[in-house]
């Protein structure tokens, strides 16, 4: 084993530091950089400390705008004004024909956490039978389908980002059980004439494995045409689909990010 002569000396320091670091932790700040300082230096103890969030296992972080907590959907609205898909047993599923439902607040960069399923008996075919989608800024499709198992256009699949991206694999779960979708949604950035500045992107993580990289947004989602950017407000509401199937969804929140 090799000998640290100065374990003893850092040890000491440590437990010293340890009453301003949790002083530190208590108050949320950013990490700014005192007007005297260009950058931080390696481990410097000035350097502030992220703010605590609290995570509860299987509940949403504690800095989380709670969506959906398994009893009521009154953060959403529908056709008419109310989202009234139906809800029961903790999760809501789609009233199909109702229409699309959407967030009342508007979002922009976020990480986004959903839950979704397909019932056991659901036969999927191809775009049909088994089909929503989750929607950023009411434009920008990441597709929810039953895909296993269900062949379609891989651009249309569980875990695409419609007509544009693939999924990187097929981590679909079978009709029946709950799927999650961890998304970090970049919205795009517009010049002041309209024309594009950035555009948005997509990482996605779906039962736990990465099937969008960073993907680039080409533009509004779009059928069977390639997608275009139109400038839009840099926040707005989530959506989800009603494409005529009865899915359910559940735990579903989400973190506004800086940029
Ligand atoms: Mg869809």
């Amino acid at each position: 084993m090799r000998s640290c002569p100065l374990c003893p000396v850092l040890s000491v320091a440590a437990l010293v530091a340890i009453p301003a670091v949790l002083l530190i932790a208590a108050a949320p700040v950013q990490d700014a950089k005192p007007a005297d300082k260009k950058e931080w230096g390696v481990h410097d103890m000035a350097r502030p400390q992220p703010t605590m969030v609290e995570t509860p296992a299987s509940k949403a972080p504690s800095d989380a705008v709670v969506l959906f907590d398994g009893t009521n959907l009154d953060k959403w609205t529908g056709n008419g004004g109310t989202a009234d898909w139906f809800v029961k047993d903790g999760y809501f599923e789609v009233k199909p024909g109702s229409g699309n439902i959407r967030t009342k607040d508007g979002f922009g960069s976020c990480q986004l956490h959903i839950e979704w399923m397909i019932p056991a008996d659901r036969e999927c075919k191809g775009q049909g039978g088994c089909n929503s989608g989750l929607f950023f800024m009411d434009r920008y499709e990441l597709q929810i389908l039953g895909s296993n198992p269900n062949q379609t256009y891989v651009d249309g699949m569980a875990g695409a980002m419609y007509g544009q991206h693939p999924p990187l694999v097929n981590a679909c779960r079978p009709n029946g059980q709950w799927n999650t979708y961890d998304v970090i949604f970049h919205a795009p950035a517009f010049k002041s004439d309209g024309s594009l500045e950035k555009a948005g992107s997509m990482t996605v993580f779906f039962n736990g494995v990465l099937v969008q990289d960073n993907s680039p947004i080409l533009g509004a989602t779009a059928h069977a045409a390639k997608a275009k950017y139109s400038a839009h407000e840099p926040a707005l509401p989530i959506g989800l689909q009603d494409h005529g199937d009865p899915l359910r969804f559940r735990n579903v929140w989400v973190r506004p990010l800086a940029k």
